[in-house]
């Protein structure tokens, strides 16, 4: 593997598979073309982090691990939406929830990109293996701490279905740091699951390293070109070109659209590359209890409930650095500084919509590879987060907090009761009142089986060339309704080992 101090001039290499990005859908297409014989290159923008590296303090984190410092907003409605840039992706700072889709999702998908294969029986095999390899399992009660523990006793209470997360983790210690980074390195983040195995196969992989132009003629690709990037900053270093028999874009939903549009409108003959932009809109709810929670300990997100996910939304315990968090805490002087004091009783949990009707698009701003992303947050949708925070209201209750601070304008700070929370269902918060995020996008390359609707096939091969492939979550036709990484892996498996047997 080379990083930043290993380039002292032009880089030129030649390969079967150039693969860029090295985030979940990457590496596992990477590992799985090299582990077939294929010479891989991996390509990655970010640099690799080691336990040493990562900061504690959610800002100067997110300055050092994600794009734009983890300060990317949309326009239209105005929105945070994070993309890390690092080995590994996403998967280096995310809470390594792994969901399968849910078959009633992937029928949706099925009937509205006529999709032939892709139904969960075609998806459990790839969803097994990437399962197997990462130890994907279900958090153990051990390591779930108290604030989540409050969760499922607020679902059971209420008789809504709930369960431990599945992650990609062995070995927790539940110390609520995965946004951060897993010091304990008990999360199998692609920078020492994948990757490795994929360097252990035969793979090069260059960090530091920022794709600017896919190399293509006709229905060909023929390969990659770009600049070494310096961490942190960017500062343009020394050129690379890479050559090979077949080109695999996993950069993500919002820097592959735009590789594609600058390489000259590659791909693009559907006219769909950087539209159709969904996210998952995530809002939290705080609640105080009467005991401790202290919410420090326990898995970072360990339970999860699935009981409204066919109305849309999806409930889920949350824990951040608690800078981070206290950013949405009411009141300033005394009164924020009790409020920082109740945290030790506090929790937080959080809901994410699986939106219909909201849609977005990215393009490039300026001449620069950042992206504007512009996104609508649609009222229908807006209502239906709003349902997600009575939900959550609801478990607060059921599990025995003293009152809620639902974060939402217009409402007190806090409700003090299940009956004064109820003005959350008479009145469902609208976009505006919500304070809202996402790091969940999918769709700006859909896969779509009809070439003029859609940029990838079933394969993920784009329809307009012979050897591209797009396979990060940008091809997702829709909202897989869970969270996202699981489902993206196991499409990449299935691309990689149809690539590999093509090349
Ligand atoms: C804080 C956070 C928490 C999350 N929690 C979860 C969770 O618990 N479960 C879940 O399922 N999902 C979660 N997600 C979302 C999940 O991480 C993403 O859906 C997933 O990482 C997407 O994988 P990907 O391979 O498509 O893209 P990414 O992970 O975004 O990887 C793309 C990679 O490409 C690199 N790249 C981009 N442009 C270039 C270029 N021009 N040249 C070279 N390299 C480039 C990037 O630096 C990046 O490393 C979370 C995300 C965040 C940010
Ligand atoms: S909760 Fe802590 S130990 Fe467990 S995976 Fe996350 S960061 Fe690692």
């Amino acid at each position: 593997m080379r990083v930043f101090a290993d380039y002292t001039g032009p880089v030129a290499d030649r390969c079967d598979v150039v693969v860029v990005g090295s985030g979940p859908c990457g590496a596992v297409a990477a590992y799985e073309l090299a582990a077939a014989g294929r010479d891989v290159v991996l390509l990655e923008e970010g640099p690799p982090f080691t336990p040493a590296d990562f900061e504690l303090d959610g800002a100067r984190s997110m300055a050092r691990t994600m794009r734009e410092g983890g300060l990317r907003f949309t326009s239209g409605y105005v929105m945070p939406t994070m993309q890390a840039i690092a080995l590994g992706g996403g998967s280096l700072v995310n809470s390594a929830i792994c969901g399968r889709c849910p078959d009633f999702r992937l029928a949706e998908w099925a009937e509205a990109a006529a999709l032939e294969r892709t139904a969960r029986s075609d998806l459990d095999p790839h969803y097994d293996a990437i399962a197997a390899f990462l130890g994907i399992a279900p958090t153990p009660d051990e390591v779930q701490g108290r604030r989540n523990l409050l969760f499922r006793d607020g679902c059971q209470a209420l008789g809504w279905d709930n369960e431990p997360c599945a992650r990609n983790v062995v070995g927790c210690r539940g110390s609520g740091e995965c946004f951060t980074g897993c010091r304990a390195r008990a999360k199998q983040s692609m920078d020492i699951s994948y990757v490795p195995a994929a360097i252990r196969a035969g793979a090069r992989v260059y960090t530091s390293v920022q794709v600017q132009r896919v190399l293509a003629a006709g229905r060909r690709a023929g390969g990659v070109e770009g600049r070494v990037a310096a961490p942190f900053t960017g500062a343009p270093g020394p050129s690379f070109r890479i050559e090979a028999k077949a080109v695999v874009l996993a950069a993500g939903v919002l820097a592959t659209p735009l590789l594609l549009r600058r390489s000259g409108d590659l791909a693009n003959r559907s006219k769909q590359v950087g539209e159709n932009l969904q996210f998952h809109p995530g809002t939290s709810v705080m609640g105080v209890f009467p005991e401790p929670v202290e919410p420090v300990f326990g898995a970072t997100q360990g339970y999860q409930s699935l009981h409204f996910l066919r109305e849309g939304f999806k409930l889920e315990t949350l824990w951040a650095p608690p800078g981070v968090l206290a950013v949405r805490l009411p009141g300033s002087g005394l009164e924020l500084e009790q409020k920082l004091l109740d945290m030790r009783r506090a929790a937080v949990w959080d809901c994410i919509a699986s939106c219909k009707r909201s849609r977005g698009r990215v393009r490039e701003r300026g001449r620069s590879l950042q992206p504007a992303v512009h996104w609508r947050f649609h009222p229908d949708d807006a209502r239906t987060l709003g349902r997600a925070v009575w939900a959550l209201a609801q478990i607060f209750f059921a599990a025995g907090a003293e009152r809620i601070l639902p974060g939402v304008a217009g409402l007190p700070d806090e409700l003090g009761s299940l009956e004064a929370a109820r003005v959350l269902e008479r009145q469902p918060p609208r976009a505006a009142d919500l304070v809202v995020a996402s790091t969940h996008a999918f769709g700006t390359t859909r896969m779509h089986g009809d070439p003029a609707r859609g940029v990838v096939d079933e394969d993920l091969k784009a329809h307009d060339l012979d050897n591209l492939y797009v396979v990060d979550t940008g091809v997702f036709p829709g909202s897989p309704a869970v969270n996202p990484m699981f489902t993206g892996m196991a499409l990449a498996r299935r691309s990689a080992l149809a690539l590999a047997a093509r090349i």
